[in-house]
C-alpha cells in the first residue's frame, strides 16, 4: 500500500505537516519543576462537583510551582453541547477564583497555545491523523452503524469480547483501489488507529496517586477522527496536552479504562505522556452503604446546588481541600486563620479509593469559614447572595446597612465565635425577628411554669429596662426581677431545692426571650436587645403582654 497517496487521498485540503503546527508550539520556559495543568470541561451546561474536585488540585498543582493553569473546552462532542455553556464554565470557576493563566475566554483565547477550543482545532488533528495514515498507523473504516451493530451481535453469539479489532476489524487491510473508489464516491468514513497491541501483553503505568498500575494492552483499532474530521476525545487530548505542555493530567478514575489506549497513542506518536492523576469518585452514604454520587439522585453533585442554597466560596473550597488531602484538616486545625493557600498542596495525600462527600461536614466547615470572617465581610456576601435569590430579605438588609451589620456582628469576633450558619439561606431564619416585616411570634414557647405570670414578668421588665445598661447591669436587673416574683435568682439555690421557687432566673430569661425574639432560641439576649434599640423592645414587651 502507497501510504503517502493514501493520506492524499483522504486528506487532500491538509498541506501542513507536523513541524508546521510544533513551530507554532514552542516548549514552554518555566522554572524547573513548574507544572503546566488543566481543566478539559465539555460544555454539556451540567458543572458537577467532580469538575471543581478536579480543578482545585490542577489550580494548586500548577500555581504553587510557578506553572500555568489552563481552561480548554473540549467541545468535540457537537450533540451533547449546551448554548451558553462556556459562559457558565468560565463564571463557575470565576466565582470558585480559580484564575485561569490561559485558555479560553468568553469572545476568543487568552494565551499563545491556543485555540483553547477543540473545535477550532480541527485542521491541527487532521494534520497529525495524516501524517499517521503516511506511517500505516491509522486507516479509513466506511462501517455503517448497521454494519457495526451486526459485528457486535455476532460477538455476542460466539461470546468473544466487542469492538473492533483483529479479524473483526473488516477494513483494516482494504486494498488502496477500494478505499478510492469508497472516497470518490462520497461514501463517509471515520479514521481509525491500526492497533498492534494485543491484550496479552501488559502496559505498565504509574499513577501519581494509585501507584503502579498494570493492564492489557489496547488492541483495538480505536476511531480518532469521526466521519466529519473531528476527533474523539482520545486522540485531541493526546495531540492537545502535547502542545499544550501539559505536564500533569488530573481527570476521573473513569478514564483508567482508557488509558491504555491513550498511552498507546502517545508512543505512536513519538511523544512523552504526561503524568497523570486519576482521581477517586466522589461517593456519598446512602443509608448503610456508599455509593457514587448520581446526577439524577443527588442535587448536591450540582454546583449550582451550592450557589442556590448560597455556599460560600471558601467553605466550598475548604471542605473539597479535606477530601483531596488527608492533612488538610490537622493543618486548618493547627492554622485557623491562614489562607488556605499557605496549605501545600500534594497528591501524595490524595485517596486511592472513593472520596465520601458529607454535606453535614460540609456545613460545620462552612460554619467554621463564616465564624472567622467579619461582620462587613459577611454583610458583603449575604447581600450579594440575597440579591439573587431572595428580593425581599436582600430589599431588608439593604433598607439599613448598618443595622443588618450590626446584627450580624452579634456573637462574632473573640475566642469562641458563634457558628450559626452554614449556608447563607439559613440567614433569614436566623435573623428575621430584628425585622418587623419577617417578625411572626410564637407566644406558646413561654415555660409552662411561667404561664400564670408572663404578663406581669414583661411589664415589670418593660418598667425596669434600660438601654444605657451593661450587659453586668442587665443581668442584675433580671435578676431582681425574678427575686421580686418569687423565682431563684441563683440557679445553685433552685437546683437545691426547687419545690421553694416558682422556677428560676432562666425562666424569667426565656420569657423575655420569647416576648422580644418570638422564639426560644436566638443569639445573646443582651446583644440583640442592644442592635433592636429601646424603642422596639419596648413595643414588642408591650404586644407580647398584651397577647
Ligand atoms: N472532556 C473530558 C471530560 O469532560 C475531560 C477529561 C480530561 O480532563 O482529560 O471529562
Amino acid at each position: 500500500m502507497d501510504y503517502n497517496a493514501l493520506a492524499d487521498l483522504l486528506f487532500p485540503r491538509i498541506t501542513t505537516v507536523p513541524a508546521d503546527i510544533e513551530a507554532g508550539y514552542p516548549p514552554r520556559q518555566l522554572p524547573e519543576g513548574a507544572k503546566v495543568t488543566r481543566i478539559a470541561p465539555s460544555p454539556t451546561g451540567f458543572m458537577h462537583l467532580g469538575n471543581l474536585f478536579g480543578a482545585i488540585a490542577d489550580e494548586r498543582l500548577a500555581h504553587q510551582s510557578g506553572g500555568i493553569f489552563y481552561l480548554r473546552i473540549e467541545d468535540t462532542d457537537q450533540k451533547r453541547e449546551v448554548a451558553g455553556s462556556v459562559e457558565t464554565i468560565l463564571n463557575v470557576f470565576r466565582d470558585y477564583e480559580l484564575n485561569f493563566d490561559e485558555g479560553a475566554v468568553l469572545d476568543g483565547d487568552n494565551g499563545r497555545y491556543g485555540p483553547y477550543r477543540q473545535r477550532q482545532r480541527a485542521q491541527i488533528y487532521q494534520t497529525y491523523a495524516k501524517w499517521l495514515v503516511q506511517q500505516g498507523k491509522a486507516y479509513p473504516c466506511f462501517c455503517t452503524e448497521e454494519e457495526l451493530a451486526a459485528i457486535h451481535e455476532k460477538q455476542a453469539e460466539q461470546k468473544e469480547n466487542f469492538g473492533y479489532y483483529g479479524k473483526w476489524a473488516v477494513h483494516r487491510d482494504m486494498p488502496f483501489d477500494e478505499i478510492e473508489k469508497r472516497v470518490d464516491g462520497g461514501e463517509p468514513f471515520v479514521l481509525r488507529f491500526r492497533s498492534e497491541g494485543s491484550l496479552e501483553h501488559r502496559v505498565k503505568f504509574n499513577d501519581l496517586v494509585k501507584g503502579a498500575m498494570e493492564f492489557p494492552e489496547n488492541d483495538q483499532d480505536v476511531v480518532l477522527l469521526k466521519s466529519d474530521g473531528i476527533p474523539t476525545y482520545h486522540f485531541a487530548h493526546v495531540v492537545d496536552d502535547h502542545l499544550m505542555g501539559t505536564t500533569h493530567v488530573v481527570r476521573g478514575e473513569e478514564w483508567l479504562a482508557t488509558l491504555p489506549i491513550h498511552l498507546q497513542l502517545f508512543q505512536a506518536m513519538g511523544w512523552k505522556p504526561p503524568k497523570y492523576i486519576h482521581t477517586a469518585q466522589l461517593m456519598k452514604m446512602d443509608g448503610e452503604s456508599k455509593r457514587k454520587l448520581s446526577k439524577r439522585k443527588d442535587p448536591e453533585l450540582a454546583l449550582d446546588f451550592y450557589q442556590r442554597q448560597g455556599y460560600c466560596v471558601p467553605a466550598v473550597k475548604e471542605y473539597i481541600l479535606t477530601l483531596l488531602n488527608s492533612n488538610f484538616e490537622d493543618w486548618r486545625l493547627a492554622n485557623p486563620d491562614a489562607p488556605m493557600e499557605d496549605f501545600v498542596f500534594t497528591t501524595k495525600k490524595m485517596g486511592v479509593s472513593g472520596a465520601l462527600f458529607d454535606i453535614e461536614k460540609l456545613n460545620d466547615v462552612s460554619k467554621n469559614v463564616i465564624s472567622r470572617m467579619t461582620a462587613e465581610e459577611v454583610y458583603t456576601l449575604l447581600s450579594a447572595w440575597a440579591k439573587q435569590f431572595d428580593e425581599l430579605f436582600y430589599a431588608l438588609l439593604t433598607r439599613d446597612p448598618d443595622y443588618a451589620k450590626a446584627i450580624l456582628a452579634i456573637g462574632r469576633g473573640g475566642k469562641k465565635p458563634r457558628k450559626d450558619l452554614a449556608v447563607w439561606s439559613e440567614a433569614k431564619a436566623y435573623m428575621d425577628f430584628f425585622f418587623d416585616e419577617l417578625f411572626q411570634p410564637d407566644y406558646t414557647a413561654y415555660p409552662e411554669n411561667t404561664l400564670g405570670d408572663v404578663r406581669q414578668i414583661l411589664n415589670d421588665y418593660a418598667g425596669v429596662y434600660d438601654p444605657a445598661d451593661d450587659s453586668g447591669q442587665w443581668f442584675e436587673r433580671i435578676k431582681a426581677l425574678a427575686d421580686k416574683l418569687g423565682y431563684a435568682s441563683n440557679m445553685k439555690d433552685y437546683k437545691k431545692n426547687p419545690e421553694a421557687y416558682r422556677g428560676s432566673v432562666a425562666d424569667i430569661s426565656m420569657v423575655i426571650r420569647v416576648a422580644v425574639t418570638g422564639r426560644q432560641n436566638s443569639p445573646d439576649m443582651y446583644d440583640v436587645m442592644q442592635v433592636l434599640g429601646q424603642k422596639k423592645v419596648l413595643e414588642r414587651l408591650r404586644k407580647a403582654a398584651e397577647n
